[in-house]
């Protein structure tokens, strides 16, 4: 059932066993498993079927440069940020989970096959495949990304993303929890606070406010996933007045992380095309190949988990002579700003760009190219209910940027606080600061540096870059948007984290966060297929 809190009665509510607060693909993948195993659930969200412009209000705070705005890049509505997202799944790897001797705080409490157990079904709720990320897995043309690369695999490693429809959570899910007698959806149903008892060791209550008025609901187990910011902000806002609660001051809004990302340097190949394109796996799903460096060769020296991607050429620079990028460029203005941003790629000035008339001839020159586009765009995109990912133009004079994306290391100063500002429900609000730590830089510099040296070990391949610009590209690297993790890190102890391996709060027995800001490391996985991956192991461990 799905309604709002104004049309219910208070009465109606109380003593459910779980109550989820937040339905983005962490809440709706818990709340639809607990009620496939037969659990009742209260799953209530802030938002509504779509967003408002009064809901702005709630996610308003301040964030430092260069980290997005906080209104940007997670929305309030059922079905959360899966309204907006990408749909790139991958996995966390092993070394994320291992104790790096080279990686600060590193080494997850919960073990990879513990985690990796419920990857298959993750990928199910994701509509992604199977959980096999192996180059093997597509269909046809399975080889290599180009032919040399095998002769590298003692330190790079080829695999695969696979990508979602990408499934709005909302639109998949709506109607399985509509029919449930086992659970009640609440929207427009915004958790203001947590009541917590004296001792600090449970919830008596959670307060819910529909913009008019507020509701106390008690149910048995509480669960944070609101999304790490702003189930982030619901504890510490709940800490202030919950002295036993001091415990958790080293970490609670510390470490916080985002991965960051840089397009850098030209690959090139001599006498071959590399494989860049989408590919669709045996299974139907739309797939993208990617680099890493094979954990030993990260260990040995010292870098931090990342990806590499063949990147098309910057939109922006009209030079790449393609109608296409050309086109895609002068339409931006129509997008939301998340995905201009991702356009601004070469161009920070990109909308005053005087070369918009040499963006006019592209598009003229290149007509055919162009309407060969806008018809896999409406047949592969609009009217496709799989829809191909985005848009891979190669350059035409066969070099290809390098897309680095990159774990960040767990830095106490980066962190989540609040302002002594309110929203209109009375919560303070956020302040959020983000920077790249000098090893995050380092790790970068000496990433590009090794892909370099290990293409000179090639006959046909070599990656060039300007390594006077190096430094400070690496330094000038910016947040992925929307990756929000590590402040309310899991671990063994107060002493050092804010959750235990069961994601419930250390000492408190009724309250639990899933969301990415349970990670205590963040690899270079993207995040949601791993909350996804959390919420099925959390309806495990509830229901027992
Ligand atoms: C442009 C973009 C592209 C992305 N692409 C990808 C991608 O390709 N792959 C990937 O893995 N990830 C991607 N992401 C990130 C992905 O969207 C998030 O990881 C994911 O949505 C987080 O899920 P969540 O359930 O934790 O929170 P959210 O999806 O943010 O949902 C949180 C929900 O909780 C509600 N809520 C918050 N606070 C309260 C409260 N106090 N009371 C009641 N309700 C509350 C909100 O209204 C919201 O509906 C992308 C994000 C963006 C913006």
């Amino acid at each position: 059932m799905i309604q709002y809190l104004s049309d219910c009665e208070g009465a109606s509510l109380q003593d459910y066993p779980v109550c989820i607060v937040g339905s983005g693909p962490g809440g709706i993948s818990l709340a639809v498993a607990l009620a496939r195993k037969g659990q009742r659930v209260l799953l209530v969200d802030g938002g509504d079927w779509s967003e408002s412009q009064t809901d702005d209000d709630a996610y308003q705070g301040s964030a430092h440069a260069p980290h997005p705005a906080t209104t940007e890049y997670r929305r309030q509505r059922f079905g959360g940020t899966t309204h907006l997202w990408g749909g790139r799944c991958v996995p966390l790897d092993p070394v994320d989970f291992a104790r790096r001797p080279h990686v600060p705080l590193s080494g997850w409490p919960i073990s990879h096959e513990e985690y990796a157990a419920f990857l298959p079904e993750a990928m199910q709720y994701c509509d992604a495949g199977a959980a096999d990320f192996s180059p093997a897995s597509l269909a046809g043309g399975n080889g290599p990304m180009f032919s040399e690369l095998p002769a590298l695999a003692r330190d790079l490693t080829e695999y695969i993303e696979r990508y979602s429809l990408p499934t709005d959570f909302a639109a998949k899910f709506a109607e399985e929890l509509k029919a449930s007698d086992r659970v009640k959806v609440l929207l427009r149903a915004r958790c203001t606070r947590l009541v917590v008892s004296t001792d600090g060791a449970r919830i008596e209550s959670v307060v819910l406010h529909d913009g008019q008025r507020e509701t106390q609901v008690r149910a048995g187990q509480i669960v944070l996933a609101g999304g790490a910011i702003e189930a982030t902000r619901l504890l510490l806002c709940t800490r202030e007045n919950v002295p036993a609660w001091q415990r958790f001051d080293a970490s609670l809004g510390r470490y916080y992380a985002c991965h960051f990302d840089l397009i850098f340097g030209q690959l090139r190949l001599k006498d071959e095309r590399p494989r860049f394109s989408f590919q669709k796996t045996q299974d139907g799903i739309y797939a993208r190949r990617k680099l890493q460096f094979t954990p030993e060769l990260q260990n040995r020296l010292g870098l931090l988990n990342s990806t590499l991607r063949l990147h098309f050429p910057p939109y922006a620079d009209p030079d790449h002579g393609s109608g296409v990028l050309s086109a895609i460029y002068l339409a931006k203005s129509v997008l939301p700003t998340e995905h201009q941003d991702i356009l601004n790629h070469g161009s920070q000035d990109a909308i005053r760009d005087p070369r918009r008339l040499a963006h006019l001839r592209n598009v003229i020159v290149d007509a055919g190219s162009v309407f060969g586009f806008a018809y896999d765009m409406v047949v592969k995109r609009k009217l496709a209910k799989r829809k191909l990912p985005y848009t891979l133009i190669p350059n035409r004079n066969g070099t290809y940027p390098l897309e680095f994306n990159s774990e960040q290391v767990c830095d106490a100063d980066n962190r989540i606080s609040l302002l002594d500002a309110t929203d209109r429900y009375g919560m303070r609000r956020v302040d959020v600061k983000w920077r790249l730590t000098a090893q995050d830089i380092e790790s970068g510099i000496q990433s590009f540096l090794s892909m370099q040296s290990l293409l000179e070990t090639t006959r046909n391949c070599r990656l060039d870059f300007d390594i006077g610009e190096l430094r400070e590209q690496v330094s000038r690297a910016l947040p992925v948007g929307g990756h929000h993790i590590g402040s309310t890190r899991m671990g063994l102890s107060a002493q050092d984290s804010v959750v235990d391996t069961d994601c419930r709060l250390h000492g408190v027995e009724n309250l639990l966060v899933l969301s990415s800001s349970v990670f205590p490391t963040n690899g270079h996985a993207n995040p949601t297929l791993s909350i996804v991956a959390l919420a099925l192991r959390m309806a495990e461990h509830l229901r027992a």
